[in-house]
Protein backbone atom coordinates (compact mmCIF):
# COMPACT_ATOMS: atom_id res chain seq x y z
CA UNK A 1 0.00 0.00 0.00
CA UNK A 2 3.02 2.32 0.77
CA UNK A 3 4.64 1.15 -2.06
CA UNK A 4 1.83 1.96 -4.04
CA UNK A 5 1.23 5.68 -3.21
CA UNK A 6 5.20 6.08 -3.36
CA UNK A 7 4.90 5.10 -7.10
CA UNK A 8 1.77 6.92 -7.63
CA UNK A 9 3.28 10.25 -5.85
CA UNK A 10 6.75 9.29 -7.82
CA UNK A 11 4.93 9.52 -11.43
CA UNK A 12 2.64 12.44 -10.15
CA UNK A 13 6.32 14.62 -9.51
CA UNK A 14 7.45 12.97 -12.88
CA UNK A 15 4.98 14.07 -15.34
CA UNK A 16 4.24 17.00 -13.70
CA UNK A 17 8.22 17.76 -14.41
CA UNK A 18 7.54 16.66 -17.84
CA UNK A 19 4.88 19.38 -17.95
CA UNK A 20 6.69 22.48 -16.44
CA UNK A 21 9.90 21.54 -17.27
CA UNK A 22 9.92 23.26 -21.11
CA UNK A 23 7.60 25.84 -19.83
CA UNK A 24 9.95 26.77 -16.90
CA UNK A 25 12.58 26.70 -18.90
CA UNK A 26 11.27 28.85 -21.40
CA UNK A 27 9.67 31.75 -19.08
CA UNK A 28 12.89 32.43 -17.05
CA UNK A 29 13.49 35.96 -17.82
CA UNK A 30 17.29 36.82 -19.52
CA UNK A 31 18.81 39.66 -20.04
CA UNK A 32 21.79 41.09 -21.42
CA UNK A 33 23.64 44.25 -21.90
CA UNK A 34 26.46 46.20 -23.53
CA UNK A 35 27.15 49.42 -24.05
CA UNK A 36 30.04 51.23 -26.88
CA UNK A 37 31.48 54.61 -26.86
CA UNK A 38 29.61 56.83 -29.52
CA UNK A 39 31.60 60.03 -28.93
CA UNK A 40 32.77 62.39 -31.50
CA UNK A 41 36.28 62.65 -30.83
CA UNK A 42 37.42 64.76 -34.04
CA UNK A 43 34.86 67.17 -32.76
CA UNK A 44 36.97 68.76 -29.98
CA UNK A 45 37.98 68.47 -26.50
CA UNK A 46 36.26 65.63 -24.40
CA UNK A 47 35.14 66.01 -20.77
CA UNK A 48 33.54 62.45 -20.59
CA UNK A 49 32.58 59.80 -23.38
CA UNK A 50 29.47 59.36 -24.32
CA UNK A 51 27.57 56.07 -24.84
CA UNK A 52 24.86 53.89 -26.94
CA UNK A 53 23.92 51.11 -24.28
CA UNK A 54 21.91 48.14 -25.04
CA UNK A 55 19.64 45.93 -22.88
CA UNK A 56 18.26 43.01 -24.45
CA UNK A 57 15.05 40.93 -22.61
CA UNK A 58 14.11 37.53 -23.72
CA UNK A 59 11.51 35.87 -22.04
CA UNK A 60 10.18 32.57 -23.94
CA UNK A 61 9.66 33.86 -27.66
CA UNK A 62 9.47 37.40 -26.63
CA UNK A 63 12.61 39.30 -27.28
CA UNK A 64 12.96 43.20 -26.84
CA UNK A 65 15.62 45.89 -27.15
CA UNK A 66 16.21 48.60 -24.76
CA UNK A 67 18.60 51.27 -26.26
CA UNK A 68 19.69 54.86 -24.61
CA UNK A 69 22.01 56.51 -26.01
CA UNK A 70 23.78 60.15 -25.14
CA UNK A 71 22.29 62.49 -27.64
CA UNK A 72 20.24 65.10 -28.08
CA UNK A 73 17.09 63.23 -30.11
CA UNK A 74 16.39 60.37 -32.22
CA UNK A 75 16.14 62.10 -35.55
CA UNK A 76 15.06 65.84 -36.44
CA UNK A 77 17.81 67.29 -34.63
CA UNK A 78 21.50 66.66 -33.87
CA UNK A 79 23.26 63.71 -35.01
CA UNK A 80 21.15 60.99 -35.50
CA UNK A 81 19.55 60.91 -38.77
CA UNK A 82 16.22 60.58 -39.66
CA UNK A 83 16.96 57.12 -41.70
CA UNK A 84 19.18 56.46 -37.75
CA UNK A 85 15.63 54.31 -36.06
CA UNK A 86 15.17 52.02 -39.64
CA UNK A 87 18.70 51.62 -40.27
CA UNK A 88 18.68 49.48 -36.60
CA UNK A 89 15.74 48.32 -36.22
CA UNK A 90 16.44 46.54 -39.45
CA UNK A 91 19.99 44.95 -39.06
CA UNK A 92 18.25 43.80 -35.29
CA UNK A 93 15.78 42.27 -37.17
CA UNK A 94 17.68 40.52 -39.45
CA UNK A 95 20.48 39.13 -37.42
CA UNK A 96 18.89 38.99 -33.95
CA UNK A 97 15.13 38.91 -35.24
CA UNK A 98 14.29 40.83 -32.66
CA UNK A 99 11.37 42.73 -34.27
CA UNK A 100 11.07 46.62 -35.16
CA UNK A 101 8.48 47.28 -32.83
CA UNK A 102 10.47 45.86 -29.87
CA UNK A 103 13.49 48.36 -29.84
CA UNK A 104 12.93 51.13 -27.94
CA UNK A 105 15.29 53.87 -28.24
CA UNK A 106 15.53 56.73 -25.88
CA UNK A 107 17.71 60.10 -26.59
CA UNK A 108 19.14 61.03 -23.05
CA UNK A 109 18.35 64.50 -24.80
CA UNK A 110 22.14 65.81 -23.31
CA UNK A 111 23.80 68.36 -26.12
CA UNK A 112 26.64 65.85 -26.66
CA UNK A 113 28.08 65.24 -30.24
CA UNK A 114 28.01 61.88 -31.10
CA UNK A 115 30.04 59.98 -34.43
CA UNK A 116 28.07 59.53 -37.61
CA UNK A 117 28.04 56.19 -37.49
CA UNK A 118 26.21 56.04 -34.27
CA UNK A 119 23.78 53.77 -36.09
CA UNK A 120 26.27 50.63 -37.01
CA UNK A 121 27.59 51.09 -33.27
CA UNK A 122 24.07 50.93 -31.96
CA UNK A 123 24.12 47.78 -33.79
CA UNK A 124 26.86 46.48 -32.39
CA UNK A 125 25.86 46.97 -28.86
CA UNK A 126 22.49 45.11 -29.09
CA UNK A 127 24.18 42.16 -30.75
CA UNK A 128 26.51 41.88 -28.19
CA UNK A 129 24.03 42.46 -25.40
CA UNK A 130 22.50 39.67 -27.06
CA UNK A 131 25.65 37.78 -26.43
CA UNK A 132 25.84 37.90 -22.89
CA UNK A 133 22.40 36.79 -22.02
CA UNK A 134 21.98 35.62 -18.47
CA UNK A 135 18.63 34.64 -16.08
CA UNK A 136 17.98 37.68 -13.78
CA UNK A 137 16.05 38.61 -10.93
CA UNK A 138 13.77 41.64 -10.81
CA UNK A 139 12.69 44.28 -8.80
CA UNK A 140 11.25 47.68 -8.77
CA UNK A 141 11.88 51.19 -6.65
CA UNK A 142 11.19 54.42 -6.71
CA UNK A 143 13.85 57.54 -5.92
CA UNK A 144 13.06 61.45 -4.96
CA UNK A 145 15.42 63.94 -6.41
CA UNK A 146 14.63 67.92 -5.54
CA UNK A 147 17.98 69.44 -5.88
CA UNK A 148 18.89 68.96 -9.76
CA UNK A 149 15.97 70.19 -11.81
CA UNK A 150 13.32 73.61 -11.80
CA UNK A 151 10.58 73.80 -14.27
CA UNK A 152 11.74 76.73 -16.53
CA UNK A 153 8.56 78.19 -17.59
CA UNK A 154 7.51 81.44 -15.46
CA UNK A 155 4.27 82.46 -14.83
CA UNK A 156 4.07 86.67 -15.20
CA UNK A 157 1.54 88.60 -13.39
CA UNK A 158 0.14 89.62 -17.24
CA UNK A 159 -0.67 86.09 -17.53
CA UNK A 160 1.69 84.90 -20.20
CA UNK A 161 4.13 82.80 -19.85
CA UNK A 162 7.97 82.98 -20.37
CA UNK A 163 11.03 80.49 -20.19
CA UNK A 164 14.61 79.96 -19.03
CA UNK A 165 16.63 79.97 -22.15
CA UNK A 166 20.21 80.26 -22.62
CA UNK A 167 18.70 82.29 -25.97
CA UNK A 168 17.20 85.26 -24.78
CA UNK A 169 17.09 87.30 -21.17
CA UNK A 170 15.52 86.77 -18.30
CA UNK A 171 12.18 89.26 -17.60
CA UNK A 172 12.55 91.24 -14.72
CA UNK A 173 12.33 89.86 -11.36
CA UNK A 174 9.40 91.82 -10.05
CA UNK A 175 7.14 90.91 -13.17
CA UNK A 176 7.44 87.23 -12.17
CA UNK A 177 4.46 85.47 -10.10
CA UNK A 178 4.95 81.98 -10.04
CA UNK A 179 6.58 78.82 -11.52
CA UNK A 180 5.85 75.71 -12.68
CA UNK A 181 6.10 71.88 -11.47
CA UNK A 182 8.77 69.53 -11.31
CA UNK A 183 8.83 66.01 -10.86
CA UNK A 184 11.16 64.98 -8.46
CA UNK A 185 10.12 60.88 -8.95
CA UNK A 186 13.51 58.69 -10.23
CA UNK A 187 11.75 55.61 -11.35
CA UNK A 188 14.02 52.91 -11.21
CA UNK A 189 14.20 48.84 -12.35
CA UNK A 190 16.73 46.59 -10.99
CA UNK A 191 17.72 43.22 -12.58
CA UNK A 192 20.32 40.98 -10.54
CA UNK A 193 22.10 38.08 -11.86
CA UNK A 194 20.86 34.88 -9.71
CA UNK A 195 23.96 35.59 -7.49
CA UNK A 196 22.69 38.84 -6.45
CA UNK A 197 24.90 40.97 -8.18
CA UNK A 198 23.21 43.58 -9.75
CA UNK A 199 23.26 43.02 -13.88
CA UNK A 200 21.78 46.91 -14.96
CA UNK A 201 19.56 49.62 -13.71
CA UNK A 202 17.10 51.51 -15.47
CA UNK A 203 16.03 54.52 -14.40
CA UNK A 204 13.72 57.65 -15.28
CA UNK A 205 13.96 60.72 -14.72
CA UNK A 206 12.63 64.30 -16.13
CA UNK A 207 15.32 67.05 -16.92
CA UNK A 208 17.53 68.62 -19.49
CA UNK A 209 20.81 67.48 -19.22
CA UNK A 210 22.03 70.64 -20.56
CA UNK A 211 24.03 72.25 -17.93
CA UNK A 212 27.78 71.40 -19.67
CA UNK A 213 30.74 71.39 -18.25
CA UNK A 214 33.82 74.38 -17.01
CA UNK A 215 35.51 73.90 -20.03
CA UNK A 216 33.16 73.50 -22.57
CA UNK A 217 34.15 70.11 -23.63
CA UNK A 218 31.74 67.56 -25.44
CA UNK A 219 29.62 65.84 -22.75
CA UNK A 220 27.30 63.46 -21.91
CA UNK A 221 26.20 66.02 -19.23
CA UNK A 222 24.16 65.36 -15.89
CA UNK A 223 22.67 62.30 -16.53
CA UNK A 224 25.91 60.72 -18.25
CA UNK A 225 27.77 61.39 -15.41
CA UNK A 226 25.37 59.98 -13.14
CA UNK A 227 25.16 56.58 -14.89
CA UNK A 228 29.06 56.21 -14.66
CA UNK A 229 28.89 57.24 -10.85
CA UNK A 230 25.71 54.34 -10.52
CA UNK A 231 27.85 52.04 -12.62
CA UNK A 232 31.26 52.55 -10.17
CA UNK A 233 29.51 52.14 -7.17
CA UNK A 234 27.59 48.96 -8.21
CA UNK A 235 30.47 47.30 -9.68
CA UNK A 236 30.35 43.90 -11.08
CA UNK A 237 30.04 45.87 -14.40
CA UNK A 238 26.65 46.47 -14.02
CA UNK A 239 25.44 49.09 -16.72
CA UNK A 240 23.30 52.58 -15.56
CA UNK A 241 20.38 52.70 -18.80
CA UNK A 242 19.14 56.47 -17.84
CA UNK A 243 15.93 56.82 -19.97
CA UNK A 244 14.69 60.78 -20.20
CA UNK A 245 11.27 61.26 -19.12
CA UNK A 246 8.48 64.72 -19.52
CA UNK A 247 11.69 66.96 -19.13
CA UNK A 248 10.42 68.90 -21.70
CA UNK A 249 10.43 71.92 -19.39
CA UNK A 250 12.72 71.33 -16.55
CA UNK A 251 15.86 72.76 -16.69
CA UNK A 252 19.38 72.20 -14.57
CA UNK A 253 19.01 74.87 -11.32
CA UNK A 254 21.16 77.67 -11.78
CA UNK A 255 21.00 77.46 -15.26
CA UNK A 256 21.38 81.47 -15.73
CA UNK A 257 24.15 81.36 -13.56
CA UNK A 258 27.02 84.23 -14.93
CA UNK A 259 29.32 83.82 -11.70
CA UNK A 260 30.37 80.38 -11.39
CA UNK A 261 31.57 77.69 -13.78
CA UNK A 262 28.47 75.25 -15.60
CA UNK A 263 28.58 72.37 -13.28
CA UNK A 264 27.05 69.33 -14.48
CA UNK A 265 29.26 67.16 -12.30
CA UNK A 266 27.91 68.00 -8.73
CA UNK A 267 23.86 67.95 -10.35
CA UNK A 268 25.27 64.16 -11.96
CA UNK A 269 26.63 63.01 -8.53
CA UNK A 270 23.20 64.27 -6.66
CA UNK A 271 21.07 62.67 -9.47
CA UNK A 272 22.96 59.27 -8.64
CA UNK A 273 23.09 59.14 -5.14
CA UNK A 274 19.80 59.08 -5.10
CA UNK A 275 19.52 56.66 -7.36
CA UNK A 276 21.61 54.35 -5.40
CA UNK A 277 19.63 54.92 -2.29
CA UNK A 278 16.53 53.81 -4.57
CA UNK A 279 18.64 50.72 -5.87
CA UNK A 280 19.86 49.85 -2.83
CA UNK A 281 15.92 49.30 -1.29
CA UNK A 282 15.25 46.83 -4.10
CA UNK A 283 14.67 43.54 -3.34
CA UNK A 284 14.72 41.29 -6.63
CA UNK A 285 12.80 38.39 -6.98
CA UNK A 286 12.05 35.97 -9.69
CA UNK A 287 9.14 37.88 -11.99
CA UNK A 288 8.71 36.34 -15.62
CA UNK A 289 6.15 39.21 -17.11
CA UNK A 290 7.40 40.61 -19.94
CA UNK A 291 4.97 42.57 -22.22
CA UNK A 292 5.29 44.91 -25.17
CA UNK A 293 2.80 46.70 -26.85
CA UNK A 294 3.96 49.32 -29.96
CA UNK A 295 1.13 52.06 -31.43
CA UNK A 296 0.45 53.99 -33.82
CA UNK A 297 -1.55 57.28 -32.78
CA UNK A 298 -2.13 60.25 -35.29
CA UNK A 299 -1.75 64.05 -33.72
CA UNK A 300 -2.63 67.08 -34.95
CA UNK A 301 -0.66 69.29 -36.83
CA UNK A 302 -0.97 73.20 -35.80
CA UNK A 303 -1.82 76.00 -37.95
CA UNK A 304 0.52 78.63 -36.50
CA UNK A 305 -0.52 81.85 -38.61
CA UNK A 306 -3.01 83.53 -35.78
CA UNK A 307 0.78 83.21 -33.70
CA UNK A 308 2.98 84.40 -35.78
CA UNK A 309 0.66 87.44 -36.64
CA UNK A 310 0.41 87.83 -32.78
CA UNK A 311 4.25 87.57 -32.30
CA UNK A 312 4.54 89.98 -35.12
CA UNK A 313 2.39 92.60 -34.09
CA UNK A 314 3.98 92.50 -30.54
CA UNK A 315 7.63 92.57 -32.41
CA UNK A 316 6.26 96.16 -33.91
CA UNK A 317 4.88 97.50 -30.74
CA UNK A 318 7.89 97.04 -29.46
CA UNK A 319 10.11 98.33 -31.61
CA UNK A 320 7.51 101.29 -31.79
CA UNK A 321 7.88 101.89 -28.03
CA UNK A 322 11.83 102.33 -28.04
CA UNK A 323 12.29 106.71 -26.85
CA UNK A 324 15.39 108.76 -27.57
CA UNK A 325 17.54 109.27 -24.68
CA UNK A 326 20.63 111.85 -24.31
CA UNK A 327 22.28 108.39 -23.24
CA UNK A 328 24.72 105.62 -24.23
CA UNK A 329 26.03 102.82 -22.42
CA UNK A 330 29.16 104.94 -21.70
CA UNK A 331 26.55 107.66 -19.88
CA UNK A 332 23.83 105.62 -18.61
CA UNK A 333 26.26 102.75 -16.61
CA UNK A 334 28.21 105.12 -14.34
CA UNK A 335 24.71 107.40 -14.05
CA UNK A 336 22.58 104.44 -12.61
CA UNK A 337 25.39 103.53 -10.37
CA UNK A 338 25.23 106.48 -8.91
CA UNK A 339 21.28 107.43 -8.89
CA UNK A 340 21.35 104.26 -6.99
CA UNK A 341 23.62 104.35 -4.64
CA UNK A 342 22.76 108.12 -3.45
CA UNK A 343 19.39 108.47 -4.04
CA UNK A 344 18.98 111.96 -2.64
CA UNK A 345 21.88 113.12 -3.52
CA UNK A 346 23.60 111.75 -6.55
CA UNK A 347 24.68 114.43 -8.61
CA UNK A 348 27.37 115.88 -6.01
CA UNK A 349 28.17 115.86 -1.91
CA UNK A 350 24.77 117.10 0.14
CA UNK A 351 26.15 120.73 1.24
CA UNK A 352 25.89 121.48 -2.22
CA UNK A 353 22.21 121.02 -2.98
CA UNK A 354 21.10 122.60 0.88
CA UNK A 355 23.94 125.71 -0.47
CA UNK A 356 21.83 125.89 -4.00
CA UNK A 357 18.86 125.48 -1.66
CA UNK A 358 19.71 128.28 0.57
CA UNK A 359 20.31 130.67 -2.16
CA UNK A 360 16.79 130.02 -3.72
CA UNK A 361 18.31 128.02 -6.85
CA UNK A 362 17.51 123.97 -7.72
CA UNK A 363 20.42 123.31 -10.26
CA UNK A 364 21.48 120.15 -9.01
CA UNK A 365 17.74 119.09 -8.38
CA UNK A 366 16.51 119.93 -11.97
CA UNK A 367 19.59 117.74 -13.59
CA UNK A 368 18.81 114.91 -11.13
CA UNK A 369 15.04 115.33 -12.48
CA UNK A 370 16.43 115.08 -16.19
CA UNK A 371 19.07 112.45 -15.78
CA UNK A 372 16.26 110.08 -13.23
CA UNK A 373 14.02 110.59 -16.53
CA UNK A 374 16.44 109.00 -18.97
CA UNK A 375 17.66 106.24 -16.78
CA UNK A 376 14.37 105.05 -16.29
CA UNK A 377 13.84 105.64 -19.99
CA UNK A 378 16.93 103.73 -21.20
CA UNK A 379 15.97 100.96 -19.05
CA UNK A 380 12.66 100.88 -20.65
CA UNK A 381 14.48 100.49 -23.58
CA UNK A 382 16.79 97.40 -22.59
CA UNK A 383 13.74 95.60 -21.50
CA UNK A 384 12.15 96.38 -24.96
CA UNK A 385 14.89 95.29 -26.46
CA UNK A 386 15.41 91.69 -24.06
CA UNK A 387 11.56 91.16 -24.46
CA UNK A 388 12.31 91.46 -28.60
CA UNK A 389 15.30 88.71 -28.38
CA UNK A 390 12.23 86.34 -26.92
CA UNK A 391 10.41 87.01 -29.55
CA UNK A 392 12.73 86.93 -32.62
CA UNK A 393 13.40 83.39 -31.29
CA UNK A 394 10.47 82.25 -30.64
CA UNK A 395 9.15 83.83 -34.00
CA UNK A 396 11.67 82.08 -35.69
CA UNK A 397 10.53 78.92 -34.53
CA UNK A 398 6.70 79.31 -35.54
CA UNK A 399 7.66 80.21 -38.99
CA UNK A 400 10.02 77.42 -39.30
CA UNK A 401 7.08 74.95 -37.73
CA UNK A 402 4.21 76.88 -40.12
CA UNK A 403 6.42 76.04 -43.06
CA UNK A 404 7.14 72.04 -41.86
CA UNK A 405 3.69 72.17 -41.51
CA UNK A 406 1.80 73.55 -44.58
CA UNK A 407 4.34 71.65 -46.51
CA UNK A 408 3.44 68.47 -44.70
CA UNK A 409 1.30 66.33 -46.82
CA UNK A 410 -0.92 65.23 -43.80
CA UNK A 411 -3.11 67.48 -41.56
CA UNK A 412 -1.89 65.07 -39.05
CA UNK A 413 1.68 63.71 -37.63
CA UNK A 414 2.22 60.08 -37.27
CA UNK A 415 4.06 59.03 -33.50
CA UNK A 416 4.93 56.10 -31.71
CA UNK A 417 4.12 55.12 -29.05
CA UNK A 418 5.42 52.07 -26.49
CA UNK A 419 4.33 49.98 -23.80
CA UNK A 420 6.26 47.89 -21.40
CA UNK A 421 5.87 46.36 -18.54
CA UNK A 422 9.02 44.60 -17.25
CA UNK A 423 7.72 42.76 -13.82
CA UNK A 424 5.95 45.79 -11.94
CA UNK A 425 8.00 48.24 -14.04
CA UNK A 426 5.55 49.61 -15.97
CA UNK A 427 6.59 52.32 -18.69
CA UNK A 428 5.45 54.17 -21.96
CA UNK A 429 7.06 56.09 -24.39
CA UNK A 430 6.36 59.17 -26.75
CA UNK A 431 8.69 60.38 -29.70
CA UNK A 432 9.15 64.07 -28.54
CA UNK A 433 9.27 66.72 -25.53
CA UNK A 434 6.35 66.18 -23.47
CA UNK A 435 6.27 68.85 -20.22
CA UNK A 436 6.31 67.21 -16.63
CA UNK A 437 2.72 68.07 -16.15
CA UNK A 438 1.79 65.25 -18.72
CA UNK A 439 3.92 63.10 -17.51
CA UNK A 440 2.36 63.58 -13.75
CA UNK A 441 -0.79 63.14 -15.46
CA UNK A 442 -0.15 59.68 -16.68
CA UNK A 443 1.22 58.83 -13.53
CA UNK A 444 -1.61 60.00 -11.15
CA UNK A 445 -4.47 58.21 -13.84
CA UNK A 446 -2.41 55.03 -14.53
CA UNK A 447 -3.75 51.93 -12.64
CA UNK A 448 -0.49 50.93 -12.31
CA UNK A 449 1.79 51.91 -9.07
CA UNK A 450 4.96 52.28 -10.59
CA UNK A 451 4.15 53.69 -13.93
CA UNK A 452 7.05 56.08 -16.13
CA UNK A 453 7.21 57.95 -18.69
CA UNK A 454 9.93 58.37 -21.38
CA UNK A 455 9.92 60.89 -23.73
CA UNK A 456 12.74 61.55 -26.66
CA UNK A 457 12.43 58.00 -27.62
CA UNK A 458 11.60 56.46 -31.02
CA UNK A 459 11.81 59.54 -33.09
CA UNK A 460 11.57 63.32 -32.63
CA UNK A 461 8.61 65.86 -33.03
CA UNK A 462 10.14 68.85 -31.30
CA UNK A 463 8.41 69.97 -27.92
CA UNK A 464 5.14 68.91 -26.64
CA UNK A 465 3.76 71.42 -24.33
CA UNK A 466 0.10 71.09 -22.74
CA UNK A 467 -2.91 72.57 -24.43
CA UNK A 468 -3.29 75.28 -21.38
CA UNK A 469 0.42 75.88 -22.36
CA UNK A 470 -0.33 76.38 -26.03
CA UNK A 471 -2.57 78.90 -25.00
CA UNK A 472 0.21 81.05 -23.97
CA UNK A 473 1.00 83.72 -26.85
CA UNK A 474 4.41 82.24 -28.10
CA UNK A 475 6.37 83.24 -25.27
CA UNK A 476 8.31 79.98 -24.44
CA UNK A 477 10.13 77.64 -26.52
CA UNK A 478 8.18 74.89 -25.58
CA UNK A 479 5.16 76.83 -27.39
CA UNK A 480 6.69 77.66 -30.33
CA UNK A 481 9.19 75.01 -31.27
CA UNK A 482 6.15 72.76 -31.61
CA UNK A 483 4.07 71.65 -34.44
CA UNK A 484 1.15 70.37 -32.41
CA UNK A 485 -2.38 71.64 -32.69
CA UNK A 486 -3.28 72.44 -29.03
CA UNK A 487 -6.17 69.35 -28.21
CA UNK A 488 -3.00 66.98 -29.17
CA UNK A 489 -3.05 66.57 -25.45
CA UNK A 490 -6.28 64.58 -24.78
CA UNK A 491 -6.14 62.69 -27.99
CA UNK A 492 -2.86 61.60 -26.36
CA UNK A 493 -3.48 61.05 -22.85
CA UNK A 494 -6.07 59.27 -23.81
CA UNK A 495 -4.23 56.94 -26.02
CA UNK A 496 -1.37 56.26 -23.59
CA UNK A 497 -3.76 55.45 -20.71
CA UNK A 498 -5.38 53.16 -23.06
CA UNK A 499 -1.94 51.57 -23.59
CA UNK A 500 -1.45 51.26 -20.05
CA UNK A 501 -4.72 49.71 -19.35
CA UNK A 502 -3.31 46.62 -21.45
CA UNK A 503 -0.09 46.34 -19.51
ZN1 LIG B 1 14.81 70.22 -25.20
Amino acid sequence: MIRLATFYWDITVVLASLLLLPATCHSQMLAGTAKVDVTDYQAGPVHDPLYVKALVLKQGEVQVAIVTVDAVAIGGIGRLKAGYLSTVRGAIDESLGIPPSNVLVNASHCHGVVRGDTDKLTIKAIKDAMDNLVPVRIGVGLGHEDRVGENRRLLMKNGREIDVRHAYSMPPDLEVAEVGPIDPQIGVLRLDRLSGKPLAVIYNYACHPIQGVPSGANTADITGLASTVIEENLGSEAMAFFLQGCGGDINPVFYKHVDQPRDAVTLGNLLALSTLKAIRSIETKADNRLRWINEKLELPRADLAEKIIQQEQQQLELASSLRGTTLSMKTFLPLVVKYRLADQYPAYYSHRYLHEKKLGREELAALDARNRRDIEAYIGNVEAMEKLTRINTNLRLLRMHQKQNMEAPERTVTVELIGCRIGDFVLTSFPGELTVQIGLNLKDKSPHKNTFVAGYTNGYIYYAPTTKQLANVGGAQEDSDCILAPHWQGIYEQKALEILEQL
